[in-house]
């Protein structure tokens, strides 16, 4: 659309900007579910903190990648969540070797997803991971579980919103 700070939603009465949001998980669940968390002894974090951080490695429970994992609305507008994926250490090391070199453009990683999302669930499911613009983490494209795919390739009630305003941790 042209200007969409004029749009309002025929279908909730939200604005164009309300349909377009983003949840970022702090930390992968088994992590958040660990009792030191990223604090304990050996743990590796490629930014200051877990927010920031596009990568960490946790003694005994395993390296992470952040993914975009967006969900279509349905009638327009999306949620994009910021999850966290569990990934082999050897994919850890190759991901690091270029996350900042152009060959970024072209990674692809699978691994599992480490965050619930609700209302779907999905913690464990598998992913494949694709880089779409080099700005960003990369994006979750495609899963061989059937909710995942069904997540990532239909569109999804306008309910999904209140759902996710909810905090997140
Ligand atoms: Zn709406």
């Amino acid at each position: 659309m042209d200007n969409p700070t004029d749009f309002a939603c025929t279908m909730c009465g939200r604005s164009a900007a309300e349909h377009e949001k983003n949840l970022r998980f702090l930390l992968p669940d088994p992590v958040l579910d660990s009792p030191e968390q990223h604090e304990a002894a050996g743990s590796w974090l490629s930014h200051g903190n877990p927010n920031e951080s596009v990568m960490m490695q946790i003694p005994n429970i395993g390296p992470f990648i952040r993914a975009l994992l967006p969900v279509q609305l349905a009638g327009g507008g999306s949620l994009t969540y910021g999850v966290w994926v569990a990934i082999h250490p050897e994919d850890l090391q190759r991901t690091f070797a270029i996350y900042w070199e152009p060959e970024y453009a072209d990674l692809r990683l699978t691994g599992y997803l480490a965050n619930s999302i609700e209302p779907w669930g999905m913690l464990g499911a598998p992913v494949e991971l694709a880089v779409k613009d080099t700005e960003q983490t990369p994006y979750c494209v495609g899963s061989p579980d059937p909710v995942l795919a069904d997540v990532l390739g239909k569109q999804w009630p306008h309910d999904l919103l209140d759902a996710a305003s909810q905090s997140i941790t």
